[in-house]
């Protein structure tokens, strides 16, 4: 593919301020590289999202962005956590540019993994993903609940791809076709495989945050996490429906255990009425409730509005 693309990078902000001038130094230093060397258009630039920042970052990105027109901002009424700013970036920039990198404002991710991206993207890819290669710089606390979360997704039957954050690059094709998923739960890190297309992975060192804290506390971090499996998968639903039936089976082999005992003269009397009663009751509750969570599941997947097939090349329009 020829080079010279217009890339947007979008980069959610929250409560940004300490980091914001020396990332913006650092990316304007990647992106003068980059627009010199012709890999991209000169048209391309940085986007900040302030996510409801209650600290001067608002104030700030709209001072780079009038220093210096490689920098550009939008601005959400209000913190709606960084999905849902990550999303509103990657919607508004594709409007404006051939393809857009994600990535957080504190720079942990290596943005020399960006001219690798690019790459690819010229070598045909619609989606690179940029997977970390070691989590040396992550607290053993973090590193442990990251891979634990990583092992649960999977056995919930999530396909998210390992070590795998939000520092990627789409093209406008994936990004026009993402913007068919409806969905208010928002998991975007599970989405973009979903879409397809052709896609590979680079790999980078994370670094430390090279100032702040970390925007992500643990309550947000688990609620993220929740919504990652309840938004795709059901799973949990299956397995309410899976005791269910272990429990009508086993009551019915405690039926006719019951009926033995009874029979062989133990017993007080109203026993074996009552435990028949709690195991056929339980058991059929169990079931009911399963299968009534089967079709909560359809509904839900329905009333996503999920698109049923992407088109990824149509040789009509290739002209
Ligand atoms: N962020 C956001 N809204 C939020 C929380 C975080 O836009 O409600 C942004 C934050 O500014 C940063 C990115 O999301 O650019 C990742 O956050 P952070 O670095 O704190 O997460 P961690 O790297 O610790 O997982
Ligand atoms: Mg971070």
């Amino acid at each position: 593919m020829k080079k010279g693309n217009v890339l947007y990078i979008v980069v959610p902000c929250y409560n940004e301020e300490e980091v914001l001038l020396e990332t913006t130094k650092r990316l304007k230093e990647k992106l003068d590289d980059l627009i010199d060397n012709k890999v991209i258009s000169k048209n391309s630039k940085v986007m900040y999202v302030n996510d409801g920042s209650k600290d001067k970052t608002w104030e700030l990105i709209e001072e780079i962005s009038q220093n210096d027109k490689l920098f550009t901002g939008i601005s959400l009424s209000r913190n709606r956590g960084h999905q849902n700013a990550l999303l509103a970036g990657l919607m508004t920039a594709k409007n404006y540019a051939d393809v857009v990198i994600s990535m957080d404002a504190d720079l942990q991710d290596d943005i020399n993994a960006i001219d690798m991206m690019l790459n690819k993207y010229y070598d045909g890819c619609d989606t690179v993903y940029g997977v970390r290669s070691s989590r040396k710089k992550d607290t053993w606390f973090k590193k442990t609940t990251a891979l634990s979360f990583y092992k649960f997704m999977k056995m919930m039957g999530v396909d998210i791809i390992y070590n795998h954050a939000d520092y990627r690059l789409t093209s406008k094709r994936v990004l026009e076709s993402f913007s068919d998923y409806k969905e208010i739960n928002l998991f975007l890190r599970g989405i973009f495989p979903l879409v397809g297309c052709k896609s590979d992975v680079v790999y980078y060192e994370r670094h430390e945050r090279f100032a702040g804290v970390s925007k992500y506390p643990l309550k947000k971090m688990l609620n993220f996490a929740w919504d990652g499996i309840t938004s795709f998968s059901v799973k949990p639903i299956r397995l309410v429906l899976g005791l269910g039936i272990l429990l009508f089976v086993t009551s019915i082999i405690m039926i006719i255990y019951c009926v033995i005992v009874k029979l062989l003269g133990q017993t007080v009397t109203g026993w074996t009425f009552l435990a028949c009663s709690i195991w056929m009751l339980s058991g059929v509750q169990m079931l009911s409730l399963g299968i009534i969570g089967e079709y909560v599941g359809k509904v839900y997947s329905e009333v996503k509005g999920r698109p049923r097939y992407i088109i990824s090349r149509n040789l009509l329009e290739e002209k």
